[in-house]
């Protein structure tokens, strides 16, 4: 297993390996909190996760940072609107996320910093830049001055002179002395949260935030950092210029960025009204992990058109594989089987570690079980399917799916996932404070026998004893 993965720093695919020797640091750029987290950001996250699961199935040792960005324009105005401190506010939607990651089977990252608990970090960052001669002030918010970084633009490989300004629309930029300047630390406003610093009261520019908070865990150069296509101009460019002009080290070594999902050709953005939540989708009755398939289903360098067919499809094969995985463990303990199919099973479990390697294509990782399940399949019709065989092949998809986090490894029954799915119901209902509609769930499911339990980790359910 030799994990190999396009990097947009030098436009090859390339070997991932650890930088310090003992394991891999990697950062992924978190949501922004002002919302609802959609699945076209989930498409970035489900990558990641693909990414760090694999990192891990390899063997690798892994450190994983992924930001949690809960201060900047959009938040402090929703905030206002809705009359609530940018602190609960962030709290309710980073909590949504968290919830949402779980339910995708998303594994928590080692740390999950929050901008607004590093604003320190950034201070610093910011004084060492202005010491260095890399900013400018302007009206009370300060600036990095793209010209004092001579590579600036490398990363991108842009023709800036052609690159429409903006990106993120900013209303709070003035007067700059180069239109691609970038704002560092923006001027305290009127009724505004903010921070007081050396160099004035204000509070931080997105792109110094994943500069700090990187470094700050990961140190000044690291492996791997991940994201969306469009935070390559201009926040990777932006990160770049930031942390190598105060360490003069290499920041990042290898850069990933995975590819929209599109809704009729067009990137699925709230600012464009096109998106859909993952509780939308649950809500009309998807299993989240067709969610998850489908998001995985196609490699993180194509683009995926999203479609409600599109989940169904999913859907189905995913039922396909755990009908397949039901009727294997059906297969009694009568006689060993035959060991050719076992090595066939090898082969399947060389073919999805090859596909995997080579730039995460899950596409091709998913091939290899489903020609295997399509081989067996027949062999199963045939009672040719030994205990032993049974017992590597199940083998084989418990392994699969520590990487993939679809399939139904372990025992379950369809009746469970009808459970699952008015549970999450119940949860949405309670999120939008319709106690009503979740205390109907709950009385629904306890007259099915179903007793919900509330945790801090979510709601656990068991089956209550015929005796009660
Ligand atoms: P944001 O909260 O806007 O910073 O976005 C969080 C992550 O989602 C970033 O890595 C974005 O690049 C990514 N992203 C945003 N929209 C899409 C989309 N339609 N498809 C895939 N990734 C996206
Ligand atoms: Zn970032």
């Amino acid at each position: 297993m030799v994990l190999k993965l396009y990097n947009t720093l030098t436009r090859a695919t390339e070997e991932v390996t650890p930088l310090n020797g003992k394991e891999i640091r990697m950062y992924t750029c978190g949501p922004t909190v002002y919302d609802f987290v959609h699945i076209g950001n989930f498409r970035t996250f489900v990558v990641q996760d693909l990414l760090r699961r694999y990192i891990k199935y390899t063997g690798l040792p892994l450190f994983h940072v992924m930001n949690i960005t809960d201060v900047d324009d959009k938040i402090i105005h929703n905030a206002m609107e809705s009359g609530l401190a940018i602190e609960d506010y962030t709290a309710r939607y980073t909590e949504a996320f968290l919830e949402d990651m779980e339910t995708l089977c998303l594994e928590k990252p080692e740390v999950m910093p929050r901008a607004t608990e590093h604003i320190d970090q950034m201070v610093d960052l910011i004084l060492k830049l202005r010491e260095m001669g890399h900013t400018y002030e302007s009206e009370g918010s300060i600036y990095y001055r793209i010209r004092s970084f001579p590579d600036y633009g490398k990363f991108s490989r842009l023709d800036l002179s052609e690159v429409p300004v903006g990106g993120r629309i900013d209303a709070d930029e003035y007067a700059k002395e180069n239109p691609r300047d970038f704002v560092l630390w923006k001027t305290r406003k009127e009724g505004e949260k903010y921070w007081d610093t050396p160099f004035g009261p204000g509070r931080p520019g997105w792109h110094i935030e994943c500069s700090a908070m990187s470094m700050k865990y990961l140190g000044e150069s690291f492996d791997l950092h991940i994201g969306g296509v469009d935070l390559i101009f201009p926040h990777h460019e932006n990160e770049i210029a930031q942390s190598e002009a105060t360490t003069g080290k290499p920041f990042v070594r290898h850069w990933v960025h995975s590819e929209f999902l599109l809704v009729n050709g067009e990137k699925m953005a709230k600012s464009k009204k096109n998106q859909y939540t993952l509780r939308d989708l649950l809500v009309r009755g998807f299993n989240p992990m067709a969610v998850r398939y489908l998001l995985q289903s196609v490699h993180h360098r194509k683009q995926l058109n999203f479609t409600l067919e599109g989940v169904e499809q999913s859907q189905s094969a995913l039922t396909r594989v755990n009908e397949f995985l039901l009727r294997l463990r059906e297969v009694p303990d009568d006689f060993p089987g035959d060991t050719r199919l076992n090595r066939r099973v090898v082969r399947a479990r060389s073919d999805f570690v090859s596909a995997l390697d080579d730039d995460l294509n899950t596409s091709g990782a998913l091939a290899a079980l489903f020609q295997l399940i399509k081989e067996v399949n027949v062999l199963l019709e045939r009672k040719q399917v030994g205990s032993d065989n049974r017992d590597h092949i199940l083998g084989f998809f418990r392994d699969a799916n520590r990487v993939l986090a679809v399939f139904d490894v372990e025992e379950r029954g369809a009746e469970d996932d009808q459970v699952m799915v008015l549970i999450r119901e119940r949860e949405q209902a309670r999120f939008q404070r319709d106690y009503q509609q979740a205390d109907k769930i709950r009385a629904d499911l306890l007259r099915q026998g179903v007793e919900l339990e509330d945790t801090k980790e979510g709601t656990r359910w068991k089956k209550r004893s015929v005796e009660n």
